[in-house]
């Protein structure tokens, strides 16, 4: 095969060119057919939702999802690739909502039919346009995105209602209370999980307040405080530490009991000003155990309004003694277990007040107003007046208490209803004794950016506490990249998991199979339903569509019990983490192909999903087979703008992708992600001068392809089609020595693969190209310019096709588009990505390590060239090198010489800490070679303006007025002649290039015509 010059292409236009060939070659179905079925290699991919655009999170990790399976192809595996739809759940939901126009949940059954609801859904869970497609296919991922699974799909859903069934059936799955995080605009709980996993917390201000509550035994007040006012009608207990000492107080005439610790941090005005107060006795926490208590609101019945203890009261903040609501605490809901006070919910699914003075009302709207309405600032001066106990320092002091509420709003608020304060029919009027105003960091919606609360809520769960061993112990068979978070934050997920809450009071998303009858003795009976044709027994009916509604409309008899669906839909988790099974139809189809490659081999994800899609895949898997589900993981951390900031339209940090790729190319931005600290799991700020920083280095590879198409045309060069390695043949050590690093760095990288640690297997790349670029080629300059085609010539042809082949192959999992158009142009085969990974080959130790000590003494050389001032073009007469191992030969001294521009090098000792010590000492005779180097330089550069080609020879004038230069020109004329291809010097004809330059200072011109 012989070569062309000028046959480079700029980026933009073989990598776009590139994705056409792949497609109409088939290039990726063949690199998977061409590797055996008995030798797989699984990777899973979580799968984006629909409607979502790509952005460049996702670009990373399809990136990675890109490389790797590239690399196990290579090594011989037969790696399918199949992309995959999230489609249910809440964003759909949200999306389908918002598009409908519905703003409140009630309207879906009421105001739009659930049929016509669902179906809106089903529509819009469509790709919209190409933009996955063809973003996919500009980064270069390989992927197939005609067999795409949705999880929307019939066979998808069954595949998790089989999962569902076999969990229930070995009593993995309940159905119980529990208090969750819970949206009230979207109407359903969500997951630890998934308010863990993103941004999901902000900073918002709410009211602090400090409650009273009147003991029934005596005169005195419990003073309780709560960060939830909006709870105080479901209030039917409250909590005491019995280990802590509290105090009754008197303070503006009334008696408090708080715990002593806290008096002086409680008892303040807005001013956090001392307030008056009088300690009247201490008592340890035991005492008030048992004591009851006047209801604010309506009595609770049994054991309701009572004094417990309990542990977690902590004297941190607050006053020591805490009101519960047992339906929207998690703690409280399980001191109601424990002693049996009652539950109260007084607030719908959609967040609004079933009874009570704020019926009807929102509760995010009201909680602000309850604390307000039930402040007591004025009322509390009404009984003191009253009462007459009050001295009128005293009144004017409990005034001005109220902190923050007491703007202008709040004071008319009480004022308003400080005139019924204390009525016997609403003694919750002026229970708030003192309103304060905190700011903290409190869950939301991630999907609708709705406050969150925690509420009581029956629920399906999944037993995580029984098989968490389990999954801690099968933790151990999984590789993390990186690897603190096996025991880190993965470990410490997997160990502070709750039981994981399955359900969702929720429409558009793989029904729940569980039906529900009533027994003759009136026990709930429960039946859990595992497949289609489960179903088509039980009740004689197939449906098209197993989403709600038809699917509730199902019912059946079954030993005398009539049957209905309970409504719940399944937690889209759920539905992601039966991804490798549900993807083939398991176990109704594909069981051979699933059992055969289960664990999967890799997957890798943002390091969000840790708690989320990699968790549940672990849950999932350890409950249904007891075992891992992935081999391998990598975790990437998340891209921050070019600010460090998160990416964000409204800062203008980041630039969009596509045109990204298209400035410096797929395969830079590529390069600098799967080798940045992403890579570690850790955050990276994506600044484009990084990209085109990465695409300048790649380029070093085009240069090379350039030099050696140019002489190789030139020369007739060919390619006998061989690609074994040569080093046994080469005589050149520089031959030798690129050969030893391309093999040593084929190593490298593979060796970094196979543990997935990317950013050390992309490390040794760029100083290869460095080396081969700036060591290798300029060094072998000379060997390919030179006239006759010799031993030597052929060498550095053969060595430099050699080597850039063999670092296509290298390249090819990351940098798959330069890879495959230079592997394409120097070999005339089909695809590089149809090769097997390189074997690598001969590497000389002691060469390799001797050329990079005379590198780095040249490196010296040079700095110390540099601080002195001297150009390198000015020769010098010597270096001393410090060669403690004698690695130097006499062709090492020579190259030194040669790069460092001095006439000998001597080995001797040097000063501590260096290598060589330059003499920077220039004698006249020196000058005047500099000059005549200067010279040269330009005349070259005179040559290739005038439009010579490399090896026409010329006829050169040289004049100037100064002496100095005379004389140099006289001295190196020979040289001068050589070097330039000089055959006649002194005289040029009429009409020659002509230029002006400064030498030294001093006023030169050159004139260069083409010699016959
Ligand atoms: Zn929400």
């Amino acid at each position: 095969m012989k070569f062309q010059k000028g046959t480079r292409r700029k980026a933009i236009e073989y990598e776009k060119d590139l994705v056409k060939y792949w497609q109409e070659n088939k290039t990726f179905e063949k690199s998977v057919e061409q590797r055996p079925k008995t030798d797989g290699y699984v990777f899973y991919d979580g799968p984006p939702f629909i409607t979502g655009v790509p952005h460049h999170g996702t670009l990373l990790s399809s990136i990675i999802k890109d490389a790797v399976p590239r690399y196990w192809t290579m090594k011989g595996k037969r790696v399918e690739r199949v992309w995959g739809w999230d489609c249910h759940g809440l964003p759909a939901e949200v999306y389908t909502e918002r598009q409908l126009g519905i703003q409140d949940r009630r309207d879906i059954g009421t105001k739009i039919s659930l049929e016509e609801y669902i179906k809106a859904c089903r529509e819009n869970m469509v790709q919209t346009g190409n933009a996955w497609e063809d973003t996919i296919s500009r980064i270069g991922r390989w992927v197939d995105f005609k067999g795409a699974y949705k999880t929307m799909d019939k066979d998808y859903m069954e595949s998790v209602w089989w999962a569902f069934k076999k969990l229930y059936d070995e009593g993995k799955i309940y159905e119980g209370e529990k208090v969750l995080l819970y949206c009230t605009r979207d109407a359903t709980p969500l997951s630890k999980a998934e308010v863990a996993m993103d941004n999901s917390y902000q900073d918002v201000t709410d009211p602090s307040v400090y409650v009273k509550f009147k003991l029934k035994d005596s005169d005195a007040y419990l003073l309780a405080w709560t960060t939830t006012p909006w709870t105080l009608p479901a209030n039917t207990a409250t909590a005491v530490n019995d280990k802590e000492t509290y105090a009754e107080v008197e303070v503006g005439g009334q008696k408090l009991i708080l715990a002593e610790a806290l008096i002086t941090k409680v008892l303040t005005d807005e001013k956090h000003q001392p307030l008056e107060h009088k300690v009247l006795r201490t008592f340890k926490g035991s005492e008030l155990v048992g004591k009851e208590y006047e209801p604010l609101f309506e009595h609770r019945g049994e054991n309701a309004h009572k004094v417990w203890a309990a542990d977690y009261v902590t004297l941190e903040d607050g006053t020591g003694l805490v009101h519960l609501a047992p339906a929207y605490g998690e703690e409280d809901y399980a001191l109601a277990k424990e002693h049996n006070f009652p539950v109260v919910s007084n607030i719908d699914d959609n967040g609004f007040y079933t009874e009570g003075p704020w019926k009807g009302e929102n509760v995010w709207d009201a909680n602000k107003k309850i604390a307000k309405a039930m402040y007591a600032g004025l009322a509390t001066l009404d009984a003191m007046q009253g009462s007459g106990e009050a001295t009128e320092q005293t009144v004017r002091k409990v005034q001005s208490v109220s902190s923050e509420a007491a703007d202008t709003a709040a004071r008319q608020e009480a004022q308003q209803v400080g005139s019924s304060a204390g009525k016997q029919d609403e003694p919750w009027r002026g229970s708030v004794w003192k309103i304060e105003y905190i700011r903290h960091s409190y869950p939301h919606c991630h999907r609708c950016g709705t406050k969150l609360m925690y509420r009581a809520h029956p629920s399906w769960f999944m037993d995580i506490q029984g098989q968490r061993e389990a999954m801690l112990a099968e933790n151990r068979n999984i590789n993390w990249f990186p690897e603190h978070i096996k025991n880190g934050r993965f470990a410490k997920t997997v160990q502070s998991a709750p039981d994981w809450n399955l359900s969702r009071d929720r429409f558009w998303a793989t029904a729940m199979p569980v039906w529900k009858g009533k027994g003759k003795d009136g026990n709930e009976l429960v039946k859990v339903v595992g497949s289609y044709a489960e179903l088509k027994e039980l009740s004689g009916v197939e449906l098209e569509d197993y989403h709600r509604p038809w699917v509730d409309d199902v019912e059946f008899d079954l030993d005398g019990v009539h049957y209905k669906r309970i409504d719940k839909v399944m937690d889209s988790w759920f539905e992601a983490g039966s991804m490798p099974y549900a993807q083939f139809h398991y176990p109704f189809e594909n069981v051979e192909k699933f059992e055969q490659n289960f664990p999967g081999d890799f997957i890798a994800e943002y390091v969000g999903q840790v708690r989320a899609w990699f968790y549940y895949l672990h849950a999932l898997s350890v409950g249904l087979w007891g075992k891992n589900t992935f081999k391998n993981v990598v975790v990437t951390g998340t891209l921050a703008g070019n600010d460090g900031r998160k990416m964000s339209k409204s800062y203008g940090n980041y630039t969009d992708p596509n045109e990204l790729m298209d400035k410096y190319s797929a395969d830079a931005l590529r390069f600098l992600l799967l080798s940045s600290p992403v890579l570690n799991g850790e955050d990276f700020s994506l600044v484009d001068k990084d990209v085109a920083d990465v695409a300048r280095k790649l380029s070093m590879v085009w240069n090379m392809y350039d030099f050696f198409t140019l002489y190789a045309d030139v020369d007739g060069w060919e390619w006998n089609g061989k690609l074994d390695d040569p080093s046994a043949e080469l005589t050149n050590p520089l031959d030798e020595w690129i050969v030893s690093r391309i093999h040593q760095v084929t190593a490298e990288v593979n060796e970094a693969m196979e543990r997935y640690d990317l950013p050390n297997a992309l490390k040794p790349i760029l100083p290869f190209i460095d080396d081969a670029s700036n060591w290798y080629v300029r060094r072998s300059r000379k060997r390919f310019w030179k006239s006759q085609n010799d031993q030597d010539k052929d060498d550095a042809y053969r060595t430099l096709h050699y080597v850039l082949v063999q670092l296509s192959l290298v390249l090819a999992p990351f940098t798959p588009f330069l890879a495959e158009e230079l592997y394409r142009k120097l070999t005339g085969g089909e695809s590089v990505h149809l090769c097997d990974w390189p074997a690598g080959g001969n590497v000389n130790e002691i060469l390799v390590g001797n050329m990079a000590f005379v590198r780095e003494a040249i490196t010296q050389g040079l700095a110390q060239r540099a601080s002195a001032g001297i150009k390198v073009r000015q020769p010098l007469q010597s270096v001393v090198v410090y060669d403690e191992q004698a690695r130097l030969n006499d062709e090492y001294r020579a190259i030194i010489a040669e790069e460092l521009n001095v006439k000998e090098v001597v080995v001797g000792s040097v000063e501590p800490g260096e290598v060589v010590q330059l003499n920077t000492e220039i004698s006249e005779e020196l000058r005047q070679e500099g000059m005549m180097r200067e010279l040269v330089r330009f005349i070259q550069n005179a040559r290739k303006e005038a439009g010579l080609q490399v090896d026409d020879r010329i006829q050169l004038l040289v004049e100037s007025e100064s002496d100095e230069i005379s004389v140099a020109i006289d001295r190196f004329k020979d040289t001068i002649m050589a070097e330039t291809l000089t055959t006649e010097l002194g005289h040029v004809p009429e009409g020659a290039y002509t230029t002006h330059v400064k030498v030294e200072g001093l006023d030169v011109e050159i004139a260069v015509a083409k010699a016959d």
